[in-house]
């Protein structure tokens, strides 16, 4: 292993092992689906039509049940029921926040749990996905962080999430009816638990089957996947996924950098914008978001938000940078920046030519927000001592 492979890959993705040996559809690529379906007696010269049809009735029209694929002949259902399931994971809670904003914990094969959040806005509507059960990053601000990697979601559980939310939401078309043009799920962003870029193939396969024109067919710039910084695997998110990038950038320099987000002693600050800048060329987007945690103290100075800017353009980075009021967890070792402090620093940004959004907290009152979250189950694994030993803190 070179000291830079990912620190990862000790977890494997277990495969669903399901009930009499059936094979679950959803998540499949479709080249997949279309093996599949030959592995288990569909005619070859038939397959690739018969593909068509399942893909549509599964990621269009959100059918579970064999048995309503009308255009299939009534005994080639029976034989798809026989060998196979369109699964997805069950819904355990649901809470929804004073400002609209839903909170589903989703119970995976194994009996782990992950959330998945819905953000309703005026002219969009967010769902925030989860790619693993855990992290095995250790960020010192994040509640995820506190809870180590399970393990990684496979296809049909990550795209299983937003199959869920649009059950929610209601939001599946009526066989017949006109296309929907606004609708209540029209944005994805994966910055639910886990670090994307070390489930790629999953991450990928399931995002891939979410724009497929002829299923959920959300368009490539309406999804954002968030990473910590796996520098290796950035440009392969922009050659085979394509969608926007958000980075936790969070520190201006690499002392700050190694500690709130300690991969940065893998892949540092240099290293990181060097693959940034080839990012919106490649993947042909506009602008990276730069997600920016303000910690009272830590990182929120005015030096920081020069040293941001001078980082930014001296890689020439088409940017957009995200200021993100800290949400605070039981235990967490730190504060949320002062609003005063929040506007100057964004303010400078501002000057500098870059927007610079301040993130909307939401959902807090029902610890939905950004980093608040952790499977119920898992909760208080570690003590506020511990976390903060790890921070590297000394806050008396
Ligand atoms: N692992 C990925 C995606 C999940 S985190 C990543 O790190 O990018 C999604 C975003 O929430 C990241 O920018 C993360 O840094 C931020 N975040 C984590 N904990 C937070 C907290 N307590 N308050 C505010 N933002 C937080
Ligand atoms: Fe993992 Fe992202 Fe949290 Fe870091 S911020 S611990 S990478 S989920």
């Amino acid at each position: 292993m070179s000291p830079k492979a990912p620190i990862t890959q000790d977890v494997m993705t277990i495969p669903r092992k399901l009930p009499e040996g059936k094979v679950n559809l959803v998540g499949l690529t479709r080249d997949r689906l279309r093996e599949t379906l030959i592995e288990h007696g569909t005619p070859e010269k038939q397959a690739k039509m018969r593909t068509g049809q399942i893909w549509q009735w599964i990621y269009q029209w959100g059918v579970r049940d064999f048995a309503e694929m009308t255009n299939l002949a009534k005994a080639y259902r029976t034989q798809l029921a026989e060998h196979f399931v369109i699964e997805i994971p069950e819904v355990v809670t649901r809470q929804v926040s004073e400002d609209g904003t839903r909170k589903y914990l989703v119970r995976i094969a194994g009996g782990h749990e992950v959330e998945v959040v819905y953000i309703p806005e005026d002219d969009r509507g967010t769902l925030c996905i989860s790619s693993q059960v855990g992290c095995t990053l250790t960020c010192s601000f994040c509640h995820t962080g506190t809870q180590k990697l399970v393990r990684n979601l496979t296809a049909a559980e990550i795209v299983g999430q937003v199959m869920m939310a649009r059950d929610d939401l209601d939001e599946w078309p009526v066989p017949g009816a006109p296309k929907d043009e606004t609708r209540l799920l029209s944005n994805i962003v994966l910055m639910g638990m886990g670090e994307p870029l070390y489930n790629f193939e999953n991450v990928r396969d399931a995002m891939k089957i979410a724009m497929d024109p002829e299923g959920i067919s959300l368009s490539r710039r309406r999804i954002t996947l968030s990473t910590s910084g796996v520098v290796p695997e950035i440009a392969r998110t922009a050659q085979e996924i394509g969608c926007l990038l958000a980075i936790s950038f969070h520190a201006t320099t690499n002392e700050v950098r190694d500690v709130l987000v300690p991969i940065n002693k893998r892949w540092n600050i240099e290293e990181l914008l060097q693959a940034l800048a080839s990012y919106p060329k490649v993947s042909n987007s506009e602008r990276i978001t730069f997600e920016y945690v303000m910690l009272d103290g830590v990182n929120d100075s005015d030096e920081d938000a020069h040293r941001l800017i001078e980082h930014i353009k001296r890689h020439k980075i088409p940017a957009k940078i995200n200021l993100i009021p800290f949400n605070e967890w039981p235990g967490a070792p730190y504060k949320r920046s002062s609003n005063n402090r929040i506007r100057a620093f964004a303010n400078i940004i501002y000057q500098a030519g870059y927007a610079s959004p301040i993130r909307k907290t939401r959902g807090e009152d029902i610890m939905a927000a950004c980093g608040q979250l952790k499977s119920a189950t898992e909760r208080a694994r570690k003590s506020r001592k511990q976390i903060e030993a790890e921070a590297g803190l000394d806050r008396g």
